[in-house]
């Protein structure tokens, strides 16, 4: 344990970039657990409560950390406050600790890190590599899946409501998915310029992520195939902050039988966590660690014990969807 008297003198200069990541040192010794330096992380968006999509996601990311001896932490991605119900965030919790899925160290709401990002994006701003563009909804529609950068070079100032986008360049990202395998992805030919501050001035949710996992010094990422897209992009911002490059897995996304992801906008069911052994087990035999049907009445710590001795990852399907009433 480090005396208060060092936290408070690093904390109290947090624009030091340094002093940030020492604080980020300190976060983590106060958790006060001998780990292997795999720190992992949970980050859901408090829009309502888990559904079995994501319990998988949490299930997978807790079984790789723990596996390999690793912290692993909880963030809550409260960033667009008219998504999300009250309570929804404390349900959420609840849910975790009823499956037994319990978190090392404090819970990080986005909500209160806000400074934090502004500064991440002062830093892009003083050193050009993001600009302001009011572009509309139908003439970003018009350009296709790829943003064609005509703000850039723009002569006449942006109107008062406009999002900020970061410079992206023709160097390709390449990374290798613990589970997916090598991906490369030429951002700027195939994304263009991204949005990292939104019109109405929340910021994006590529920032934000990025800017945490660095300061609760992730090291690894465990998350729905969903988000394999996003990677680039966070992986070309890590770079450009001078972050840690964090390593990522990314499971299959469970869809419904008209091939939807199961999502609070398909109106999945909240996931059935009364019966969490039942759930756990489900979760486990998705993932590809084929449970013994003897543990279907174990106890949930029986079962996450089970997980975490049998984990192997490679046996996770290499596939972006699978359906939830797959046989098993
Ligand atoms: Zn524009």
């Amino acid at each position: 344990m480090h005396p208060p008297s060092l936290l408070q003198a690093t904390m109290s200069n947090p624009t030091n970039p340094a002093a940030a990541k020492s604080v980020s040192a300190n976060a983590n010794a106060t958790i006060g657990k001998s780990h292997s330096g795999y720190i992992g992380r949970f980050a859901p968006s408090p829009t309502g409560p888990l559904h079995f999509g994501s319990v998988l996601a949490a299930v997978a990311s807790y079984m790789d950390a723990k596996a390999n001896n690793g912290l692993w932490l909880l963030r809550m991605e409260d960033l667009d406050p008219p998504r999300e119900p009250a309570g929804a965030a404390d349900q959420i919790l609840q849910q975790l600790t009823q499956l037994g899925l319990h978190w090392d160290g404090e819970v990080l709401y986005q909500s209160q890190r806000l400074k934090n990002y502004a500064e991440a994006l002062k830093e892009l701003q003083d050193r050009q590599l993001c600009y302001r563009c009011d572009c509309s909804r139908s003439q970003i529609r018009n350009m296709g899946s790829v943003y064609d950068g005509r703000c850039r070079q723009r002569l006449t100032p942006a109107s008062h409501e406009f999002a900020v986008r970061v410079k992206t360049d023709a160097k390709a990202i390449e990374f290798l998915d613990l589970i997916q395998g090598a991906h490369q992805h030429a951002i700027y030919t195939e994304t263009g310029d991204f949005v990292i501050r939104r019109k109405d001035k929340l910021f994006a949710y590529q920032l934000a992520v990025v800017v945490d996992d660095e300061y609760q010094g992730i090291t690894h990422v465990i998350r729905g195939f969903d988000l394999l897209d996003s990677t680039p992009r966070q992986i070309y911002l890590q770079q450009l902050l001078d972050y840690s490059t964090v390593v990522y897995g990314h499971i299959p996304i469970v869809i419904n039988a008209l091939g939807d992801k199961i999502s609070k906008q398909t109106f999945a069911p909240a996931a059935d966590i009364q019966n969490s052994s039942r759930l756990l087990h489900q979760c486990l035999n998705f993932l590809g660690q084929a449970a013994p049907g003897a543990l279907l009445n174990a106890e949930p710590q029986s079962l996450l014990a089970w997980g975490i001795e049998h984990w192997d990852i490679h046996a996770v399907p290499k596939l972006a969807t699978i359906r939830q009433d797959a046989p098993k």
